[in-house]
């Protein structure tokens, strides 16, 4: 698989577990996470579960685990960068050593970018409109 092709591999994949969440975590927007290790393997999954409850990225690196280290993240949404009801899931990625992070929508509530080193995060802008809508 080429690069490209496999992020679109798995942004889908990342779309159909963010869907699972559907009637259960509204107002907020259903997410979905994989992770990969260094070497392109998936090592951990997520999503958002319930309103209030762990972010896709966070039930992800802990399922990920070590492993995440130095590895890729793809979320449907923008990982958020505010502390809410949870603590910002870049920080999350940052502590778990996600070298690359690929997320589909831009995060409608993004507040001004927190000043910490953080992941290189890179737009991919196709394939994860269904992070919104319903299956
Ligand atoms: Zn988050």
């Amino acid at each position: 698989m080429s690069p490209r092709h496999a992020t679109e591999h798995w942004m889908r994949l990342a779309a159909r577990l963010a869907v699972r969440g559907h009637g259960h975590v509204e107002p907020n927007p259903m997410v979905g996470c994989v992770v990969l290790d260094r070497d392109g393997a998936m090592v951990g999954w997520g999503y958002h579960r319930k309103i209030g409850g762990a972010h896709a990225e966070v039930e992800a690196l802990k399922r990920a685990g070590a492993k995440a280290r130095g590895g890729t993240a793809i979320i449907t949404l923008e990982p958020c960068t505010h502390h809410g009801r949870t603590p910002p899931c870049v920080e999350a990625l940052r502590t778990a050593g996600i070298a690359r992070v690929i997320y589909g929508e831009k995060d409608p509530n993004a507040q001004a970018a927190i000043r910490t080193r953080r992941p290189r995060v890179a737009r991919h802008g196709c394939a994860a409109r269904t992070s919104r809508a319903s299956s």
